[in-house]
Formats: structure tokens, C-alpha cells, sequence
């Protein structure tokens, strides 16, 4: 029988998360964005909440959850600030993930723990200077040599590269020519301060201004060929497998940023007067608000949709991509709402909804953009 209602642990973890953001992240968060600081006391917590083994076994330190449960503390989290929903979500799915799914025993061993407990964070690098959409277009190298990966080339844009937590970044690298002549690409665990392996400055970005994004250069980088991440060869189908679980993620992401929106805006418009009345008395403005909670519970059902066929084990490739591109876009939509029922207000940085507008753009771009999303739903319904 379809039933989308919490159950009981999974409406526990929803509270605790929730009371989390309103009493923890939100009262300070405001402060770190303004100066494109990194919250690293704020994701500590996180940790100690379990919240970066949500999806993880507890052989390996993680928290006897499922991948669900991450995308419902996304939710909650984003609900009030998209930065620490992305610091986890990059953590977990991106950072984590790939090892859990295609490591080696002994690297599951030697990273999961400390990964699952929040005290190290991981990263994942698959875009390029030249280009992300075309992911298979990557020109960074690595040839083997003396039992080492010597790897060369750079990657843009990555989150979670340069924090006091990071410990290792996943890369993509071409490790060859296939039979066909195309690109064998591999992907290879890089330590953090392995020589070589440099970390940008942090970019100076429209939003998600509390969460590290970098680019990263390396220059004859020598890793042991142990490193090596699943089969060689594997790493842009490993990338692509781990790219649609996180498009479940970034949809519950958007739906706690558009959900952020219609909070914000029901206390705002019960408060703000014009013309002698509160201003939510007007339907033009009681309607703006209607429609963002119409976008923002649609969405929902469009995550939990997209996770349910996930954790039954059957194909989630489309649901994935509807629930992102739906859940993106109206997340973009909502913050435009709720600045326009702030006024003038809904301009200023102090203001949350500020923050939602400025980081909603992101979320019809990082790991997809909304045509790549198309192009993938359009494929799988046989057209375009
Ligand atoms: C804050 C932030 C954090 C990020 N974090 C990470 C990370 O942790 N790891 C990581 O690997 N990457 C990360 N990214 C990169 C992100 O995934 C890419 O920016 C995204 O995939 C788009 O790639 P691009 O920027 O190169 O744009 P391009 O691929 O150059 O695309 C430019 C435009 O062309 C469109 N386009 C491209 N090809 C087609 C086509 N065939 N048909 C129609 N339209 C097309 C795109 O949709 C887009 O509108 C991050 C990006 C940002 C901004």
C-alpha cells in the first residue's frame, strides 16, 4: 500500500535535525555567509549527531540509517540554511559514498569511520576548468609508474576541498584508451597534502557563501596504486551511478530552501502593515504564498518518489532526474516569492530570504544542470 507518512524514527531523526537548524545553525549562520567563513564548529556538531553516517552501516561508524533519512535531515537543514545541507549532502554523497560503494575493504576500513563521524570530510572532483555537463570529457592524467598513480591536471569547483576537515579528494582521471578508442577513466582516492596536489583560494561565489568550494591543480601527484577507487576503467559509470542518488539528495535539498521560503513568508506577511492591515490579508500575497507551499509539497512527493525506488533496488534514474529538475526549479521560483512578500526587506543580506534567493540558482546547476536533466528524462522516454 502507498504510504508516505514518516514513520516513527524517521519522524524522530526529522525533529531532532529540525531543532538543530532552528536553535543551532540559524542564530549564527547569517554571520559566517556575510564572511564567507566555513561554520567548522557547526559541521562538528553535525557530526556528532550522526548525521554524516545516516546512510552507512555501523561496521563502518555509520548510523543504522538509510539514504532516506539523509535526504530528510537535507531537508530540514536546507529549511533554514542551504550551506551546512550542502557541506553534509557533498560529504556524505560525494565524499563518502563512492567509497562505500566501490572500495576496497581496506580503504573502507581506513576512511568510513572517521568519514561517518564528521571529524574528516571528503570530496569529490569529476568537473573541469573545461567543462562539468560533458564529464567524460575529463583531460586530467594518471599513468602508473612504480606502483604509483602519477596524476596531472586540475579540477573547478569542488565542495569540501579546502576545509581544517578535509581529508581526501576523489578524483576522476584518464587512465588510458578504451578497446573502442574512447577514454578510460578511473577514479583515485588523493590525500590531502600529498605533494603536488594543491588547493585554490575559496571562490567568491553569488551563494552557498558558508560552504568551501575550490579548485584544485595537480602536478606530478603520486598516490599508491592501491588508491584506485573500484575496477580501472569503471570510474565515469561509478561517477554516474553516485551522480544520481545525489540528484535524490539536492531535490530534498531544494524542497527544505523552498519550504525555508513559505516559513519565512507566513511570519513576514502576519507581521509587516500596509494600508492599515497586515499585508498577508491581501490575496495577491496570501496566493504567492499558497503557491509555494502547492511547489514545495508536490516536490516533496517527487523526492520521496525518487528514494523509494532507490532503496527497493529497482531503476531511479528518471525519478531522480524529474525529482531534481522539478525541485530545483520551484526552489528558484519560491525564493523569488517569498523576496517579492518581503519587499524591499527581502533585499537585505539580514534577512533569510536574502540568503534562500541567493542560494536557490545553484541548485538548477551543481550535479546536473536542469538540461542535462531534460536531455537524461528525454533519453529514457526514448526521444530528443
Ligand atoms: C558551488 C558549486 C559547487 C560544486 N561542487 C562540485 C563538486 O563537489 N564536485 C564536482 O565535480 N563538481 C562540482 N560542481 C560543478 C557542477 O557540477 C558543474 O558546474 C555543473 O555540472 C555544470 O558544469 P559547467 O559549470 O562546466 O557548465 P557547462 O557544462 O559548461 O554548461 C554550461 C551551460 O551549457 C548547458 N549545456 C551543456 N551541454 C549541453 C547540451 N548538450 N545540451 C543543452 N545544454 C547544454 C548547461 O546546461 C549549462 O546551461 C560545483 C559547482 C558549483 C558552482
Amino acid at each position: 500500500m502507498l504510504d508516505y507518512r514518516l514513520d516513527a524514527e524517521t519522524e524522530a531523526l526529522r525533529k531532532t535535525v529540525r531543532e538543530f537548524a532552528v536553535e543551532v545553525v540559524a542564530p549564527q549562520i547569517g554571520e559566517f555567509y556575510e564572511r564567507d567563513e566555513f561554520p567548522t564548529a557547526i559541521v562538528r556538531q553535525m557530526g556528532e549527531l550522526g548525521l554524516f553516517g545516516l546512510p552507512f552501516p555501523e561496521e563502518y561508524g555509520g548510523s543504522v540509517g538509510d539514504y532516506f533519512h539523509l535526504c530528510v535531515a537535507l531537508e530540514e537543514l536546507a529549511r533554514v540554511d542551504s550551506s551546512v545541507a550542502i557541506t553534509l549532502e557533498a560529504g556524505v554523497s560525494l565524499g563518502a559514498m563512492p567509497i562505500y560503494r566501490f572500495g576496497t575493504e581496506e580503504q573502507k576500513q581506513e576512511w568510513l569511520p572517521r568519514l561517518c563521524s564528521g571529524e574528516a570530510l571528503g570530496a569529490f572532483g569529476l568537473t573541469e576548468p573545461g567543462g562539468g555537463s560533458d564529464a567524460g570529457a575529463t583531460k586530467t592524467t594518471a599513468r602508473l609508474e612504480d606502483g604509483h598513480w602519477v596524476i596531472n591536471g586540475s579540477k573547478a569547483f569542488i565542495t569540501n576541498a579546502g576545509t581544517e576537515l578535509t581529508r581526501l579528494v576523489t578524483v576522476t582521471a584518464v587512465t588510458g584508451t578504451r578497446p573502442d578508442g574512447g577514454k578510460q577513466i578511473s577514479s583515485i582516492i588523493v590525500p590531502s597534502g600529498t605533494p603536488g596536489f594543491a588547493v585554490g583560494q575559496r571562490y567568491s561565489k553569488v551563494g552557498w557563501n558558508a560552504s568551501d568550494t575550490r579548485e584544485l591543480s595537480f602536478t606530478d601527484v603520486r598516490v599508491p596504486e592501491e588508491n584506485l577507487v573500484g575496477e580501472r576503467g569503471r570510474g565515469y559509470a561509478q561517477f554516474l551511478s553516485i551522480l544520481d542518488e545525489g540528484r535524490v539528495a539536492i531535490a530534498a535539498l531544494s524542497v527544505g530552501l523552498a519550504q525555508g521560503c513559505v516559513d519565512e513568508s507566513v511570519k513576514y506577511a502576519a507581521q509587516r502593515e500596509a494600508f492599515g492591515q497586515p499585508i498577508d490579508r491581501n490575496q495577491a500575497i496570501a496566493f504567492m504564498i499558497a503557491d509555494m507551499e502547492v511547489r514545495a509539497s508536490t516536490a516533496r512527493l517527487s523526492y520521496y518518489r525518487a528514494a523509494e525506488k532507490m532503496l527497493r533496488g529497482e531503476p531511479f534514474k528518471r525519478e531522480a532526474s524529474i525529482a531534481k529538475l522539478y525541485s530545483s526549479e520551484m526552489a528558484m521560483e519560491n525564493a523569488r516569492y517569498a523576496t517579492q512578500v518581503h519587499g524591499g526587506y527581502g533585499f537585505m543580506n539580514e534577512f533569510p530570504v536574502a540568503r534562500f534567493y541567493r542560494d536557490a540558482k545553484i541548485l538548477e546547476i551543481g550535479e546536473g544542470t536542469s538540461e542535462v536533466q531534460r536531455m537524461l528524462i528525454a533519453r529514457d522516454l526514448g526521444v530528443g
